[in-house]
């Protein structure tokens, strides 16, 4: 696919910031997407809540599920906190801080269930 903002929307996906990583195909996502999530709590200025608090709460919830194995709640929660960051957070950063973790969910990459729920 082109590197554009056009050819990225035709897939579903975004551009972002315009970083690519590329992985090994099979590779475990969860320790990525962890510290992604740790990036996006960092870089959070703490300005309004949904960002503020759902990027720590997104970040507790990676570490549970790579701790005792992803579950169904965890699946939900992981819902909820995308849908109210996306819609409520000010700016642009809370609006994507999950993009990349959606997306791995919605493909079954990451957060598939690990027995318990
Ligand atoms: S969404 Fe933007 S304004 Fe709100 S806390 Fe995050 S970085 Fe700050």
């Amino acid at each position: 696919m082109p590197l554009s903002f056009e050819g990225t929307r035709a897939i579903g996906a975004t551009l972002g910031s315009g970083v690519v990583m590329v992985l090994r195909e099979g590779t475990e996502l969860l320790p990525y997407l962890r510290r992604m999530a740790a990036f996006f709590r960092d870089e959070s200025c703490g300005q309004c809540v949904p960002c503020r608090v759902g990027t720590v709460r997104v970040e507790e919830l990676l570490a549970r599920a790579a701790l005792r194995g992803p579950t169904a709640d965890d699946r939900a929660l992981l819902s909820d906190l995308s849908q109210v960051m996306r819609d409520a957070s000010i700016c642009g950063l809370g609006q994507t801080a999950t993009s990349a973790l959606d997306s791995a969910v919605k493909r079954r990459l990451a957060l598939v269930d690990g027995g318990a729920s």
